[in-house]
């Protein structure tokens, strides 16, 4: 036996700790500064659990993607009856019912001829895969359309397409010379008591016009966040905006991608974003809450007419693309189960009540000097502390570990402080968080962080 061998021998958070520090290398984390990561033992509800018991209550949904609650009894249910029966099948010449049964639920879920699900395994490949089908599906007609159009400040995941549509994001300027040819529109992003916003909205419009008009033969798709920029540091448009967007588009003949991966499955009060402004995209990407948080899936789902430019006997007009786990059956299973959670627990009627708390949080938000652009949108709160852009990732760092200690994973995205909960939140519980959460600010502001 040498060091390496029976990791699972040791099991206290010290050596759990030590191991990490020496084998694993962590997603967005830059390992010469960042303090110790939290264990994590076990987690139920809204709540994550550390190995001494002590609990965390997990205020944005683990990366935005826990949405009925940790170890759900019902889900914990429908993944053992999965796995007693086939855990995975490869999807090119097979299928299975959990990944059909899906697809189904899915294409009745979402408006019009949003019919054809593509699986993938994540919201990155799912974005990819959209990128991939809206090229090819000029070229397929006989045209090439090399350029992307995306929104200032847009994130769709760390694969290169995705990282060239999220080029504005300002996080993957290591990579520009990889990236594909995506123009950006500025995005006017808005909040409570926001009184320029239609000056603003005008502007993307008649930045969008132009570009439409002056490059509308090289131009692929466009690609939004709707309603809620995610990563870019909850942004949040009217709908108003985003049903005019979808208008000088579709006037354009230029392919419509909805990245619904963040606000699908209910996270902006709706379903899905797209519902607020009563708008169809060609292509949705849906991943995080698709299976309430529990596994990686993803589904880039197409309008009909789009599938049929795919349709030959000749192969060379297919998608070359899938994965090893397309479709995982364990993961389809879980969907569904979570799916069905959204009539069984009413879920969508929890989330207005979160909503109408948030919503009472404003009021106290607004009375703080310290506190700016506050805006509820759903299950979301967010704010900037401090002036747009003086709040630097030092500050923002030392908040997140001292919620952290205070036992609420809040993590602010530069000077954006927010709250988007797992939909199984309690009423004390978000009592809890929106204490902690201005316990913190009180903090910051009076420099005893
Ligand atoms: N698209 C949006 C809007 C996202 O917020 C994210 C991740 O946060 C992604 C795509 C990428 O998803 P994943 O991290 O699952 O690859």
């Amino acid at each position: 036996m040498n060091e390496h061998s029976n990791p699972r021998g040791s099991r206290t958070a010290e050596e759990i700790i030590a191991r990490d520090k020496r084998h694993v290398w962590h997603p967005y984390t830059q390992h010469g500064i960042e303090v110790e990561p939290q264990v994590v033992a076990r987690a139920e509800g809204a709540s994550l659990f550390d190995a001494n018991g002590r609990e965390i209550l997990d205020m944005i949904s683990s990366w935005w993607t826990c949405t009925h609650g940790h170890a759900h009894p019902k889900i914990n249910a429908a993944i053992a009856r999965q796995a007693n029966t086939m855990e995975h099948v490869m999807f090119a010449g097979f299928t299975h019912a959990p990944a059909v049964d899906l697809a189904t639920t899915l294409a009745g879920l979402l408006p019009g001829d949003l019919n054809r699900v593509f699986y993938t395994d994540d919201g990155s490949t799912s974005v990819e895969v959209a990128i991939k089908i809206a090229y090819k599906s000029w070229v397929n007609r006989g045209e090439t359309r090399r350029t992307l159009i995306a929104f200032d400040g847009g994130y769709h995941g760390d694969t290169l397409g995705a990282m060239s549509v999220g080029r504005s994001s300002q996080m993957f300027g290591a990579f520009k010379d990889l990236m594909c040819d995506v123009r950006v529109v500025p995005y006017p992003a808005t909040f409570e008591g926001d009184d320029a916003v239609e000056e603003r909205e005008a502007g993307a419009l008649s930045a969008l016009e132009a570009l439409l008009k002056d490059h509308r033969q090289s131009i692929a798709a466009m690609i939004i966040e709707p309603m809620m920029q995610g990563a870019a540091g909850i942004r949040f448009c009217r709908p108003s905006f985003l049903k005019r967007v979808v208008a000088l588009a579709r006037e354009a003949k230029v392919l419509v991608i909805f990245d619904e991966v963040a606000t699908g499955f209910g996270r902006t009060g709706k379903l899905f974003a797209m519902e607020h402004a009563d708008v169809t995209p060609d292509l949705v990407c849906l991943s995080k809450g698709l299976t309430g948080g529990y596994m990686p899936l993803a589904a880039t789902v197409v309008r009909d007419r789009l599938f049929d430019l795919f349709l030959s006997h000749d192969f060379d007009r297919a998608l070359p693309h899938g994965h090893s786990f397309t479709a995982n059956p364990l993961a389809c299973s879980v969907a569904l189960a979570a799916i069905g959670l959204y009539e069984e627990e009413r879920t969508m009627a929890r989330i207005a009540e979160i909503n109408a708390h948030h919503r009472t949080m404003l009021g106290v938000l607004a009375a703080r000097p310290d506190v700016t652009r506050q805006r509820v949108l759903g299950p979301v709160l967010a704010f900037e502390v401090g002036d747009d852009g003086a709040y630097q990732s030092e500050a923002s760092r030392t908040l997140r570990v001292w919620y952290l200690a205070k036992g609420l994973n809040i993590r602010p995205i530069g000077s954006t402080v927010y709250l988007m909960p797992p939909y199984c939140i309690t009423d004390e519980e978000l009592a809890r968080a929106y204490a902690g959460m201005i316990e913190g600010l009180d903090r910051l502001a009076s420099g005893s962080l």
